[in-house]
This record gives C-alpha cells, structure tokens and sequence, in this order.
C-alpha cells in the first residue's frame, strides 16, 4: 500500500509529476509531497515541446488562455533544420507536426519521395506537402477557424522557469506540499528500498515510494539505488550547450530553428517577450569558448556583454526507470539531447504508463521489467530519430560532420530504415513492421530523409514520364493554401489568449 509519495526534484519533471499524480489520484488517499532545494535550482532550460504537451494541458484542464501568457508561451506548428544539407535544393527543410489534411497531402509526398529514390526527376522536397509548414512559412497560428473542421497538432514554446512556477501553484492547489530543502543523505531499508531522505536542516522524511526528479544529478535513481547509466555517447556526439537570450521579435513563424553551426547545432525559439538561443556542441571538438564565440557570431552579439550560461549534458538513460520504491522522471532517467525536444515528452509517457501501471497493482517485478522495457524502447527510438538527422549529414567543412557522417555505432532498426530508403524500397512498411511507427510516424522519417535530400544525384535521374507525375503539385499546393484560409495569424492568436486573461 502507497500513503505516501515523495517527489524529490521542483523542475519541470517534477512539478508535471506533482499535478498528474496528484489529479489522478486525489481520491486514493495518498499523500504527495514535492521536495526541492532551491538554493539547487533548476536547470532552467528546455523550451520547445512536441505536441503531446497539449495533452498534459488538456488532461489538467488547464486552458491555454490560462497558462501561456503566464509563461511568455508561443505556438509550434514544427521545427525547421537549416544547412544540415549541403545538396542543392535540400540546404533546409520543415519537419512538420501532424495535421488531418495530412491524410490528403502526405501520399502525394511518400510517392514522390518513392519514385524519386527510384531514379524519378521529380519534385519530392517536403516543404510544399504540409499544411503546418505553410501556416509556419506564413506566420499563421494552429488554431483554425471553428468551421474548419479537421485536426491540427501542435507544440508550444514557453519560459520553463514560468511553467514550473505555473506548475507549482496549481499542484498545491490540488493538495500538493511543497517543502524546500537539500537532500544531504538516504536511508535504504533492511532490502535496499529507500526509506528516508535527510536534510540539511536534520529532518527524516519518510515516504512509501519517491520519484527521483533531481536533474541530472540522479540523486536516487542513479546514485543511491545504483542504477547503471548506458551513456548513448558512441551514438551522439553533443555533450555540451551554450545558451543566450535575444531581444523579442514583434513577428515570428510559430518554429523552432535548428541551424547546423560547425561543431553542432543552434536553436531559436521565440518567445512572446525574447528569443531563446542556445548551441549544442561536442567538446571534443569545440572548446567552451570557441563555441560561445560562435554563437555570439551568429546572433550578431559578439560585443555584446549579455552573459551566456553553459551547461553539461548526459545524453543517454539509465538502465531501470522504475527500480524498487523509485521511479526516475526527467534528467534524471536520462535525455537524448534536444534536437527535438522531446524531453518533456519523455515525462509525461513515464509518469501515465507508471500511472497506469499502479493502477492495475501491477507491482510485481514482472511488472516492473515490463514498464522499464517499454520506457527503454521510447528512449531508443527517439534516439535513433536524433542519430539519423547527424549520421545522413553532407556537410564536410569539419570533422565532426565528417565523423557524424561516417559513425556507423547504429542501432539495426536505424540500419535497416536506412538500408530501404537508399534501396528504393516502402519506407511505411518497414516502418510498420519494425512497430515504430508510434514514436516517429512515416512522415518524420520521410521529411528527413527527403528533406536532407537522400536521392540519387540529379545527373542520375531522369526525366519522370506520367506514372512518376501521378500527383500534381499545384493541387497539392492549392489544396493547402485553401487550408490555410481558416487560420489567422500567430500574433494576433498570441494577443487573443491575452486579452482572455
Ligand atoms: C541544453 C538543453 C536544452 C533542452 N531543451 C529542451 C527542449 O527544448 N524541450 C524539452 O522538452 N526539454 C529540453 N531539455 C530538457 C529539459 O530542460 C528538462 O527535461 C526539464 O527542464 C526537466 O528537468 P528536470 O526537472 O528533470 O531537472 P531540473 O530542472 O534540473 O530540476 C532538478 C530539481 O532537483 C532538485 N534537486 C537536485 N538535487 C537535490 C537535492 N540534493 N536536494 C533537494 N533537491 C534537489 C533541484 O533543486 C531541482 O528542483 C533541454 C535540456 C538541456 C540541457
């Protein structure tokens, strides 16, 4: 029997953690209390999410008009990748969130992608089969017109600090306890399950079960209980982050960039009140300087004196997310760099599938082993989705995009997608009979793989005869600018929700 949860970690791991358990089970009379040092603080960054973040919202009951002005919060219809390909034509590409129309303009893409593979000249860029990457090109926000009448995924972009925050409030007010202390030691019991945590000020607080949510720290999970960390370090080079803010733009695409810099990568996520910048790198081919004078560079802010942070990153995940009375939630449990950022993702699915786990008493080790596989094959996914954007690279001006290019530590699901798209063969299939297809659906694959330009060299293709021209393009394009009508703009969308404040 669980009376009492302690949640130890106040970022955004743990504070999603607090309000999902805490709304789950208000009437389980279990007791949660989130723990945290604030002298600690938090990491403070990770400001992009998928769309699953919409769900966690939704799931809270939380309204939009509710939480993102509050956060300084911006829509995300996508992510654009900029001269992580040096093929003519192909230099950069929209990796669009899912939308309904999807299911009319997608086929056109896939057979075009297909014949081209197979030695077609025809046009398979994926910018012009997706409604989400026209409403991003046109500054449009996701929310249509209430007469439209189809689906539209999309992420957000926010102030993390401002939705832990946001986060905290809500989840005292749903009977949450807040306690701010440091950690110094754990209690184990006579069978190695935690017992007590210790803090600086001599207290012992005792709980049933405790969610590890101390960042890259590990303090319980890792630390404590001892769990093995599998570094992905063979798979992903980046180890490091330098991270600056920008002035507030007063016209934005609702798009997180990611421009390849030499030794790794750059984002941009606007804000409504400035521009989050940060570049990701290896330091074993960057020095921490070099990497914040390129950033700088690139920002135009290389006079500037704006400080900028830096910061170190795990990149990999533990072995047992859930090990005897403890489940690793966030940093903690590891993290896959954020080319995606897919982090908060990641929480959410280990927080409902721990859920839903309890739920059915299902504490067996059996259980357990069951949950930490299914945890493990979601972090290897994502990761092979991450190693594809850096192993089909074309760039050559260093070695790291040379060594990216070249690393054969793949997984063999990452080989054999590899293998079927050079091969001419049905991506969609082998995605589905590898039952991958709910990580990354066939079009996130087909946007990379197309949209870095993985086709046969233009001398060798020929000229496509009416088989390979069964889509016409301009329908396509016509269709998705009718779309399109039913969408306003991402600035007068952002102003609405706060005028509803
Ligand atoms: C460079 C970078 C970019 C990122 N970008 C994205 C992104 O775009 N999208 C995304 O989803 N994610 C992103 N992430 C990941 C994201 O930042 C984290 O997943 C998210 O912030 C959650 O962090 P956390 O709560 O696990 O850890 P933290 O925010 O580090 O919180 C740890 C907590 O543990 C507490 N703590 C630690 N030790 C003790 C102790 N001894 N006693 C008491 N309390 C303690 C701290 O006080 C703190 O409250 C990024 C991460 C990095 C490094």
């Amino acid at each position: 029997m669980i009376k009492k949860i302690i949640i130890l970690g106040g970022g955004t791991a743990g504070w999603m953690a607090a309000n999902m358990l805490a709304k789950r089970w208000a009437n389980r009379g279990i007791d949660i209390a989130l723990l945290e040092s604030t002298d600690i603080g938090i990491v403070g960054v990770g400001e992009g999410s998928t769309p699953q973040l919409k769900s966690f919202f939704d799931y809270m009951g939380i309204a939009e008009q509710e939480w993102m002005p509050a956060c300084n919060a911006t829509y995300k219809t996508g992510i654009r990748f900029c001269n992580w390909s040096t093929k003519k034509g192909f230099e950069n590409y929209f990796h669009p969130f899912p939308t309904q129309p999807d299911d009319y303009s997608a086929p056109a893409f896939f057979y075009n992608a297909f014949v081209r593979r197979r030695g077609a000249d025809v046009y398979a860029h994926p910018d012009k089969f997706f409604l989400a990457t026209y409403l991003a090109s046109h500054h449009l926000g996701p929310q249509p017109d209430h007469r439209f009448p189809f689906q539209v995924g999309y992420g957000y972009h926010f102030d993390s600090s401002l939705v832990g925050q946001f986060l905290k409030e809500h989840a005292k007010k749903l009977g949450v306890t807040h306690l701010d202390h440091r950690v110094v030691d754990v209690r184990l019991n006579a069978q190695g399950y935690i017992s007590q945590l210790m803090t600086d000020d001599g207290q012992a607080l005792e709980g049933d079960f405790f969610i590890d949510c101390t960042g890259f720290a590990g303090l319980l999970i890792q630390k404590t209980l001892q769990v093995p960390f599998v570094s992905f370090a063979k798979n992903l080079f980046n180890d490091s982050a330098v991270v600056m803010p920008t002035a507030q733009v007063d016209d934005f695409a609702p798009q997180t960039t990611s421009t390849a810099l030499q030794y790794g990568w750059m984002w941009n996520i606007p804000l409504t009140n400035r521009v989050g910048n940060g570049y990701v790198y290896s330091s074993a081919f960057c020095s921490k300087d070099a990497a914040e004078v390129e950033l700088r560079t690139q920002l135009n802010m290389l006079d500037s004196d704006v400080p900028v942070r830096h910061l170190k990153m795990n990149v990999g995940r533990v072995e047992q997310h859930w090990a005897k009375n403890c489940l690793a939630v966030g940093l903690s449990q590891g993290f896959i760099e954020p080319l995606e950022a897919t982090a908060l993702h990641l929480v959410q699915e280990t927080i409902l599938s721990f859920a839903e786990a309890f739920e059915q008493g299902n504490f067996s080790e059996q259980e357990q082993a069951s949950f930490n596989q299914k945890i493990n094959q979601r972090f290897e996914a994502v990761r092979d989705y991450i190693v594809c954007h850096y192993r089909v690279n074309s760039r050559t001006d260093t070695d790291y995009w040379r060594e990216n290019a070249n690393n054969n530590y793949l997984s063999d699901s990452l080989r054999r997608l590899l293998q079927v798209w050079v091969s001419g063969d049905n991506l969609t299939q082998e995605i589905e009979r590898q039952q991958i297809g709910g990580y990354y659906p066939s079009a996130s694959w087909h946007c990379l793989l197309a949209g870095y330009g993985v086709f046969p060299e233009q001398k060798q293709l020929s000229a496509g005869n009416a088989i390979a021209n069964k889509y016409k393009l301009e329908t396509i394009e016509d269709f998705i600018s009718r779309c399109a009508l039913n969408f306003s703009s991402h600035k007068s969308q952002l102003a609405a929700l706060r005028a509803h404040m």
